[in-house]
């Protein structure tokens, strides 16, 4: 915005209540009148205060709220001062009587002004239903039309003032115009709960030279004390009180954070993104403290969350991810060591290693076998990881070897029961079988044997008796 006192005081009307407290509609003054009648209706008005009359607005545009005494002589000492009365006569109907500036741009300005004037209230009372289009085109063009200053040099020749007001103060208007409108849009949207769909309105204006994100971050700004304050609190207690810390800025901050998002995004402005960022640290610093107690692992979940949420630089994201894929891992790992009635955070993963060298020493390979694998599912560290692998290995090879009478039942290990119950088993059977067929051919053989010398003298006799039947056949 330029400097001059004409900008200083187009910035000081330019928020939400641009019309509501301009000096015309609150009087009802017309934009044209002179000063005389300016300080006539100024009497009347008094004289009608003083016996409890309301002082009615401009009944073109009438004020929703009745006007007070002090807002009465506010805009009164407006009309008083040329500057300040010219910004007015810029944001106030112009009317149809052009004999004394002879311009055509009358019907649109005011045009405009009621539009937008119109959408302004309607915001305040709480209307969404109004539409800001035909204000933020209207004014576009008003602005663009050279009509528009050159009825305000018109004013300006007329007010006759040269003293306090000349050629610059037009100069000044023109140039620090576009931002005043736009800014009352975005002071709109500051006292919404949601801004962002007021923030959208406000950049479709799109008026050159008009700063957004400056206007936008100058409507965040208390907000965004208030979250440095709370920050600072915040981290004061981390050391110690880390569910203090999460306290201070869930949820309050966080929903402020969320508030100046919408109005002013953070991926467009640095000193944002920061703030953010220092949060998000904030709670990735108190989730991690929470883990070292006992912890609640799903609201520490939850804060490491909020703060991935709100993480802005990629330092704080990988450390937020890592730290988060942690609790994860040792939610996993808490669940492995229930089994054997053992918890991460009581030191459960040494005293795990402690039973299974403690299994391997008394020749419990099985067992300690399984705890390796269990352990191979908690453990990181790739030198632990080889080391367990080993110590699973061999501890397979030697519960194949020696077996333990332990280590033959449990029901995860039907399967290799069976097979061991066949190994153990089969030889015996075999040896049955084999006894059985040795018994059977024993017997066979027995028998044989036992027959041999009958079936031999069988046969002697057979073949003495045939030979001697044939030997003594002749003397037979
Ligand atoms: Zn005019």
């Amino acid at each position: 915005m330029s400097a001059g006192p004409v900008a200083a005081v187009l910035r000081e009307v330019a928020d939400d209540e641009l019309y509501r407290r301009n000096a015309f509609r609150v009087t009802g003054v017309a934009t044209d009148a002179g000063a005389r009648a300016v300080r006539e209706r100024q009497k009347k008005d008094a004289a009608a205060a003083a016996v409890g009359v309301a002082v009615g607005s401009d009944p073109r545009l009438p004020l929703l709220t009745p006007t007070t005494d002090e807002e009465v002589r506010a805009a009164y000492d407006v009309l008083a001062d040329p500057r300040r009365r010219l910004v007015h006569e810029l944001l106030w109907f112009w009317g149809d009587d052009v004999t004394s500036c002879g311009c055509r741009s009358h019907q649109r300005h005011d045009e405009a002004v009621e539009a937008h004037a119109l959408a302004l209230d309607a915001e305040r009372a709480g209307d969404r239903g109004r539409t800001w289009r035909t204000a933020r085109e209207q004014w576009s063009a008003v602005l663009a039309d050279a009509a528009t200053w050159t009825h305000l040099e018109a004013r300006v020749a007329a007010i006759g003032d040269a003293r306090r007001l000349d050629a610059r103060a037009v100069e000044e208007l023109r140039a620090g115009a576009p931002s005043a409108l736009v800014a009352s849009v975005v002071s709109c949207a500051a006292r919404s709960g949601d801004p962002r769909r007021l923030r959208e309105e406000a950049e479709r204006w799109g008026l050159a030279a008009v700063d957004l994100d400056d206007l936008l971050l100058g409507a965040v700004a208390e907000r965004v004390e208030r979250v440095e304050g709370r920050l600072v609190e915040s981290q004061d207690r981390l050391g110690g009180d880390a569910h203090g810390a999460v306290a201070l800025l869930r949820p309050q901050v966080l929903d402020d954070l969320a508030w100046i998002d919408g109005l002013a995004p953070h991926d467009r402005s640095r000193l944002l993104s920061d703030l953010r960022d220092r949060t998000a640290i904030v709670l990735n610093n108190a989730a991690l403290e929470m883990l070292e107690d006992d912890p609640d692992a799903g609201q520490i979940a939850a804060v490491f969350g909020a703060a991935e949420a709100l993480a802005t630089s990629a330092t704080t994201r990988r450390a937020v991810d890592e730290n988060r894929r942690g609790l994860s891992r040792r939610a996993a790992a808490d669940k492995v060591l229930r089994r054997y009635g053992l918890t991460s955070a009581g030191g459960g993963v040494a005293t795990l290693v402690d039973r299974m060298t403690a299994a391997l020493q008394v020749g419990r390979f099985g067992e300690a076998a399984r705890m390796a694998g269990h352990l191979l599912t908690i453990v990181e560290d790739p030198a632990d990881q080889r080391m367990l692998r080993d110590v699973r290995r061999r501890a397979l090879e030697e519960a194949r070897h020696h077996p333990h009478p332990s280590d033959r039942v449990g029901p995860a290990r039907i399967g290799h029961g069976v097979l061991r119950l066949l190994r153990d088993v089969l030889p015996g059977v075999l040896m049955i079988a084999g006894g059985i067929a040795l018994a059977v051919f024993v017997q066979h053989a027995v028998m044989i044997l036992a027959a041999l010398p009958l079936i031999l003298g069988g046969c002697y006799l057979v073949d003495r008796r045939t030979r001697r039947r044939i030997d003594i056949g002749p003397r037979w």
